[in-house]
């Protein structure tokens, strides 16, 4: 192994390669901090002093199916602008972890196309490590969605909980309970008439229709419904919008169904901050979603 080995293979820069040794199956490589390359790991300052150093492992690419760890003895700094001891800026590694950018981007590679756990038992790291890997990338490119260029915004709700079980009545008992009952056939008729107020050739047709739907309901004599002609009466600006912005939820109802998928093969996510990231993802995701 080479110092230049270390850099076109590992992306190691500023590091000199001292010694190897094979332990339990892995590959161990010693490497040293190169003269004149230190700065503070915090504020990138040069204006530091050496203090002592920290033996640290690193877990890098594999060499086939051998594990890889680089050693270093991690030089401590004074550093004159934090006014604190800090651990030398490694480049190679984010602040504090135990892997190296070139794993995380391998890690990040093999997400592609495989399940976390299948990532991580890949590598042979926990979960949580292939989860952090992924949640932290997410949070840099979808942390903050930018929401200058948005013109309309269409809302719809999805359950995350333990999903509503709707049952489907038949037809034919419908048909018998509205023979039997009268307030039930009214509220059927007019919920089934409801449907046409998103058929009207214009605007001023719809708020016609509306009005005469809420009127009828309200004389319907049956309680839910008049409460409903009165939900509908509050919300009958946001309605008439549809004929302004015809937005409909339909393509909101296929990202549902990417979400229930989603969920489905994490078996549900405990970090819903995780679980929001990897929905603003989801357009990433290849039919088969992975978790
Ligand atoms: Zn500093």
């Amino acid at each position: 192994m080479s110092t230049s080995l270390l850099y076109h293979g590992f992306g190691l820069r500023g590091y000199r390669f001292v010694r190897h040794r094979f332990h339990d199956g892995a590959i161990h490589l010693g490497i040293e901090h190169a003269p004149g390359s230190l700065c503070c790991g915090r504020c990138g300052s040069t204006n530091v002093w050496k203090a002592g150093t920290v033996p640290r492992q690193f877990k890098t690419l594999p060499i086939g199916p051998r594990p890889v760890f680089l050693e270093l003895a991690v030089q401590r700094l004074w550093c004159f602008e934090c006014g604190a001891t800090r651990q030398a800026k490694l480049g190679f590694a984010g602040e504090r972890v135990g892997y190296t950018r070139v794993f995380e981007r391998y890690a990040l590679s093999l997400l592609r196309l495989a399940t976390i756990k299948d990532v991580a038992l890949h590598l042979g790291v926990s979960w949580d490590t292939i989860k952090d890997i992924q949640k932290q990338n997410l949070g840099r490119r979808f942390g903050k969605p930018g929401l200058k260029q948005l013109k309309r915004l269409a809302i719809d709700e999805i359950s995350v909980g333990h999903g509503h079980r709707y049952l489907t009545n038949e037809r034919a008992r419908l048909e018998e309970a509205l023979a039997l009952n009268r307030p039930l056939a009214t509220a059927y008729y007019l919920k089934e008439d409801l449907r046409q107020f998103w058929e009207q050739p214009g605007k001023r047709q719809a708020e016609r229709f509306l009005n005469d739907w809420i009127a009828r309901a309200s004389s319907s004599g049956v309680r839910m419904l008049q409460q409903f002609a009165q939900t509908l009466q509050s919300h009958r600006h946001g309605l008439l919008n549809y004929y302004d912005y015809p937005i409909t939820t339909a393509a909101l109802e296929g990202t549902n169904n990417k979400i229930k998928t989603l969920q489905r093969q994490a078996y549900g996510f405990r970090d819903r901050e995780f679980f929001k990231l990897r929905i603003y993802a989801l357009h990433e995701s290849r039919y088969a979603l992975v978790g």
